[in-house]
């Protein structure tokens, strides 16, 4: 996650005569603030003592009194004593409890570091499992795990239950965004939820309705409901047996590729045809250190406008978001205007641009539409721009394979989701 920093310098002279008072030093955050950092780095030796708190435009955010002289505060994650969260913009300040003072006056000086998050794309890996089912890392493992391989969200999806939901635990020098989830696991197929702590207090079903009247119940609730591994046969009750009705999110791409995603690519690219928006994504299901299944393969990269639970899940829910082998990438940008994968363009055959990244030389390059292949090329470098004038297609979407010598075989790099065009939808 790409973060801006911004200092400002905070100096006051204080006076014997104002010891046990507390003191405030504002400063402004505006709404694009996510992370806050201070240190004191002026006061006056000890043993004098001057402790330290942080208010923001509502509510004391936390103290640390004289036994720190710095501290964090992110959405996710604080310096012990601070507490993590919202960055409500306005008139924030540090608190100086002037506990004992030299004769005189003294001078104080705190520096404060804010960072500015400005839109950008997020990776993440929206399956995974851990101790509290049959995986092998407890939830901080994981979170860890996340940060080395480089995602920026992970949800915690185990099989049937919320314990993993409930763990706490927060590092401020590795802020992972951790998104509640719940693989919910039928005999006849698994789903998953996220975004709720606790999403199904009861999670058996007997029948068809029964799924589909818990799926509008979750949504209902702001959670958003994905088919995992649809086509799955590893196993008996792997693959999705309870049908499409109120499904908006579809995992074609689980795990390591094999022909279970490509038929769930193929049922996706079906529905896309007969106009349905459902959106694709990928999770990697990893359950532990493996050669094979690996977090973070694949990676699903989400246009994020706001670092958090919400503003992840809702651009989900939106489709701005793509799907890549691992998070090394490649990177995309597919834009018509204002516009970019997940959104429908509501004018007159628009100029969609593309551009790549991080793809290499021979890389296959696809552009998909309702009637399949509508232009293939190979990469001439490690990176690739085009403009297509869309002419009627009901939407475009972007396929990368890198053929891989040891399968001998075409496998995808790279998975858009389309942009779509015209003006309806269903
Ligand atoms: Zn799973």
């Amino acid at each position: 996650m790409r973060l801006s920093p911004h200092e400002i310098p905070l100096t006051i002279t204080v006076d014997v005569s104002q010891t046990r008072d507390i003191v405030t030093l504002p400063f402004f955050l505006p709404t694009t603030a996510v992370r806050v950092d201070w240190k004191l780095i002026e006061g006056p030796p000890a043993p004098y003592v001057i402790d330290l708190g942080l208010k923001d435009p509502t509510r004391v955010r936390g103290w640390s009194g004289g036994t720190r002289t710095e501290g964090t505060l992110t959405l996710t994650s604080a310096t012990p004593g601070y507490l993590p969260g919202s960055f409500p913009a306005g008139s924030w300040c540090l608190l100086l409890g002037l506990y004992r003072l030299p004769p005189g006056t003294t001078r104080i000086r705190v520096i404060v570091t804010w960072f500015e998050f400005v839109p950008q794309w997020l990776r993440g890996d929206l399956h995974t499992h851990t101790e509290h089912s049959d995986g092998v890392w407890t939830v901080r493992e994981l979170l860890q795990q996340a940060a080395v391989t480089g995602l920026d969200f992970v949800a915690t999806t185990d099989h049937n239950t919320a314990s993993q939901n409930l763990v706490t635990w927060q590092d401020p020098t590795s802020p992972v965004i951790r998104i509640p989830g719940m693989e919910w696991t039928t005999y006849s197929g698994h789903a998953n939820i996220l975004g709720l702590d606790d999403p199904l207090p009861d999670w058996r079903v007997n029948q068809t309705e029964d799924v589909i009247r818990l799926t509008d119940q979750l949504k209902k609730a702001g959670a958003l409901v994905s088919v995992n591994h649809p086509y799955d046969e590893f196993q008996p009750g792997l693959r999705w047996d309870w049908g499409d009705d109120g499904i908006d999110l579809i995992e074609v791409w689980n795990g390591p590729w094999r022909p279970s995603n490509q038929a769930a690519l193929d049922h996706w690219q079906e529905r896309l045809g007969l106009g349905s928006q459902v959106v694709a994504i990928g999770g990697s299901d990893t359950h532990g250190p493996s050669d094979i299944v690996q977090l973070g393969t694949p990676t699903t990269w989400v246009w994020t406008e706001s670092p958090s639970i919400s503003g992840i899940l809702q651009s989900i829910a939106a489709g701005h978001l793509y799907i890549t082998q691992d998070p090394k990438g490649p990177t995309l940008s597919m834009q018509a205007g204002r516009f970019h994968v997940g959104d429908r363009v509501d004018c007159q055959n628009p100029d969609i641009v593309i551009e790549l990244g991080l793809i290499e030389v021979g890389d296959r390059i696809r552009l998909i539409n309702e009637s399949g292949i509508e232009y293939e090329t190979l990469a001439v470098s490690d990176t690739w721009s085009h403009t297509i004038i869309a002419q009627g297609q009901h939407f475009i979407r972007l396929e990368v394979h890198r053929y891989r010598d040891v399968w001998q075989h075409w496998l995808p790099l790279l998975i858009s989701n389309p942009i779509y065009l015209g003006g309806s939808s269903s």
